[in-house]
């Protein structure tokens, strides 16, 4: 035991097992979302655990309405799945905004400009891309459908606090709810808890140190403003570009934010987005979350204070939302059967067990010379555990993949190929360590993920106009 820190035992104690399934997936993120519905499409009993009350993570509570990097910069679109239904099912709805189809890889100067102003993801390397700007709310909607269609059985507002280990094998997790502390069993674990919170007690190896000078060092209290003159705004935006920075480099001075990004979304003309990065010791240590909280809430109403006063459009303005979820970049980063790292964000090649493509549009020139980061099933397995899998942004890999790849759509493709996967193994009777990798690939294929083919070498060399202006897009 540490010195100078105080420890109390607690006792052992009977803990009532509310059910039995085939596949407990811990957290209702993307990555959580991706995992039990193709788990449980693939014909497995599958339970869903989430802490909070509605499903998404990030992508609702987080406010982090984004949905970027679907397509290669030659606007081939790479991701889509769980995805792309999520959003077709908000297309139906009237709830997404993105550029159209037949733009995708564009390098039309006009339609750059055009789409650039109406999102900075809608551009990447000097062309038009895919990228989806998704309604929260009617979000959290669709993926309760998702979910009940698919027959998950869902608990909210349940944390998943420990996994119930025997040896190298994980029995299940225990919950706590208002309920009380439960157990759920299952026969596979899928942690997509985002910050692998069922590490620490099932032993396996993971990675936390982040340095600053990273994007994922960062915590986020993002925010919705309304009532914006939607117009005023943008043109003043536009036709006084240095006057506007000035007035965004006053806002922060004054304590709020400079910088925000439209909406977007159809008759949600009147609604900025505003997010934020706040370094931090940990970004799972609750005393850290509590203080990043404050701290964003209080720069939330200097915020609204300032640009209500000072900012053209922004005159009858007002907070309509802080997100209720605070914004995680990264914490624990499993170091599994594979980790993915430095040196495969510039090979070409895929892996013969790869369940996944991430088109890499972030990294200038590189990004054209390396195109498309290839993702191996073996990234998502820790070495130690034979049941567990991990479907979220705790996926095996560096700072240098992670701080990259980590997004919504790329936790959703985690997840569809782990939860393919478990009940794939299932019903093979094999472990998932075990399971047939051709057989999940043309499974994989079949729900419309796609995937290289793994036997043919890539030979990929970029022939088309140089970059003009910054050869390094920041990222989110
Ligand atoms: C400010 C900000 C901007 C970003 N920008 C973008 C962007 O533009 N586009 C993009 O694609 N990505 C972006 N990202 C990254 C992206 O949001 C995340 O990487 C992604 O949501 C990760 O998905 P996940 O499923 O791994 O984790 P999360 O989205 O964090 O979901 C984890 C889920 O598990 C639940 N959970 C956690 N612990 C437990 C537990 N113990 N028991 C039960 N439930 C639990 C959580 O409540 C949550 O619902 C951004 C992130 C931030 C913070």
């Amino acid at each position: 035991m540490t010195k100078n820190v105080d420890y109390i035992r607690e006792k052992a104690r009977d803990t009532k097992v509310i059910r039995h399934a085939d596949v407990v997936v811990v957290g209702g993120g993307p990555g959580g979302i991706g995992a039990a519905v193709s788990a449980a499409r693939n014909g497995a009993d599958t339970v869903l655990i989430e802490r909070y009350g509605h499903l998404g993570g990030m992508g609702t509570g987080g406010l982090v309405t984004i949905i970027p990097q679907l397509c290669d910069y030659t606007g081939k679109q790479q991701i889509a799945g769980i995805t792309q239904e999520w959003i077709d099912r908000l297309i139906t709805r009237n709830a997404v905004d993105m550029p159209k189809k037949e733009h995708w890889g564009s390098l039309d100067k006009e339609l750059v400009r055009y789409y650039f102003e109406r999102s900075f993801f809608y551009t990447r390397l000097d062309r038009v891309v895919y990228a989806a700007l998704i309604d929260a709310e009617i979000s959290k909607i669709i993926l309760n459908e998702m979910v009940e269609e698919a027959g998950i059985k869902v608990y909210l507002h349940a944390w998943g606090t420990e996994p119930i280990m025997e040896g190298n094998h994980c029995k299940g997790v225990i919950i706590e709810s208002k309920s009380g502390r439960q157990a759920i069993l299952g026969k596979v674990v899928i942690d997509s808890t985002g910050d692998g919170d069922l590490f620490p007690y099932a032993n396996i190896e993971c990675e936390t140190a982040i340095p600053a000078h990273f994007r994922i060092a960062n915590l986020a209290v993002c925010f919705w403003v309304a009532g914006v003159d939607y117009k005023k705004a943008m043109d003043f935006r536009r036709n006084n570009m240095k006057e506007f920075m000035g007035l965004m480099r006053k806002a922060n001075e004054y304590g709020g934010q400079g910088g925000f990004m439209p909406s977007n979304l159809p008759d949600q003309e009147s609604v900025m987005w505003f997010h934020s990065r706040y370094p931090n010791k940990s970004q799972i240590d609750v005393e850290e979350l509590t203080r990043v909280e404050f701290l964003g809430h209080k720069i939330a109403g200097k915020t609204i204070e300032f640009y209500r006063k000072n900012v053209p459009g922004f005159e009858k303005a007002f907070l309509v939302l802080t997100d209720p979820q605070l914004g995680t970049r990264s914490s624990r980063r499993m170091v599994g059967e594979y980790q993915l790292g430095k040196k495969d964000l510039s090979d070409n090649q895929p892996f013969k067990d790869t369940i996944a493509i991430f088109p890499d549009l972030d990294r200038g020139q590189d990004s054209l010379d390396h195109p498309n980061m290839y993702i191996p099933y073996r990234c998502l397995l820790p070495k130690n555990v034979d049941n567990f899998m991990v479907a979220c942004r705790a996926f095996s890999s560096d700072l240098d993949v992670q701080d990259y790849f980590n997004l919504i759509p790329h936790c959703i493709a985690f997840g569809e190929a782990a939860g393919a996967a478990a009940a794939m193994a299932l019903q093979a009777g094999v472990g998932i360590k075990n399971v047939d990798i051709k057989s999940l690939q043309k499974q994989l294929v079949k729900q419309g993920v796609p995937l290289p083919d793994v036997n043919k070498k890539v030979d990929h060399k970029y022939e088309g106009p140089a970059l003009v202006g910054p050869s390094f897009t920041p990222p989110h």
